[in-house]
């Protein structure tokens, strides 16, 4: 699996950069995992619209879904050209029925309701999801490919337990990491980089890959953080550079 952070932005993204979303990559099927504020763009520094196999929403908020209607404009316009010869599908929870039928673009994108109850094909992978602690429902995914390697996300969440095994087994946790440690309490239904940590630790995944940072203080503290609970490898995630696993 391949896995290229195209921005790494809680809430907004930075000048010229987006908020957090991955283009995960296996066997020739490519999969974007999340669509907020300036993810179309980057996308396209890597793959051609048409290239893409599937989306996965992992809730709706803005810096999730943002960028979703001109996605589906991008498909509609390279339908018409002939470069995209099927809708793409999106995946993503039911929850919110006005948001989730938007997902359905007529013959362009179609939608498939996802949830806690049910694993999902999606390509190369079963995907998993955990519901998260968030002001809104929100899903974490669990990527497994055939050899039985897997990928977790957290998407958003404040700390909660039933992460915990869905975690384990898991060679690389992507986690949010929206705030520092002593300003948890201000930023409720969201990670500091510590409590990253403490996941990964407990969980027992071997790297901790964080993300949807803060636009304040020194993103570089919130490795720390987590090195100092977690005995694995932890780095902020890096848009100029892809992971393996
Ligand atoms: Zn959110």
């Amino acid at each position: 699996m391949k896995l290229t952070p195209l921005g790494v932005w809680g809430a907004y993204p930075k000048a010229d950069e987006a908020t957090s979303a991955f283009l995960l990559e296996e066997g020739g099927f490519r999969c974007l995992i999340d669509c907020g504020s300036g993810v179309l763009a980057k996308l396209q520094t890597h793959i051609d619209l048409h290239e893409l196999d599937a989306l996965v929403l992992t809730h709706y908020h803005p810096d999730h879904d943002a960028d979703v209607g001109v996605l589906q404009h991008g498909v509609m316009i390279e339908t018409i050209l002939e470069k995209r010869q099927q809708p793409l599908p999106i995946y993503a929870h039911a929850q919110n029925q006005e948001k989730f039928s938007k997902l359905d673009y007529g013959k362009y994108t179609t939608v498939t309701a996802v949830s806690p109850e049910h694993k999902q094909t999606i390509g190369p992978w079963e995907v998993r999801f955990c519901e998260t602690k968030h002001p809104v429902y929100c899903l974490a995914l669990k990527f497994t490919n055939e050899n039985n390697d897997s990928i977790v996300f957290t998407a958003d969440t404040a700390w909660t337990e039933p992460l915990l095994p869905f975690i384990e087994g898991s060679e690389l946790l992507v986690s949010e990491a929206s705030t520092y440690h002593p300003m948890i309490d201000q930023i409720p239904g969201h990670l500091s980089g510590q409590q990253a940590g403490q996941l990964a630790e407990k969980a027992g995944v071997k790297r901790l890959l964080l993300t949807h940072l803060p636009h304040y203080g020194k993103v570089e503290d919130l490795v720390s953080e987590a090195k100092g609970v977690f005995s694995g490898e932890v780095t902020l995630a890096n848009p100029l550079r892809s992971y393996f696993i």
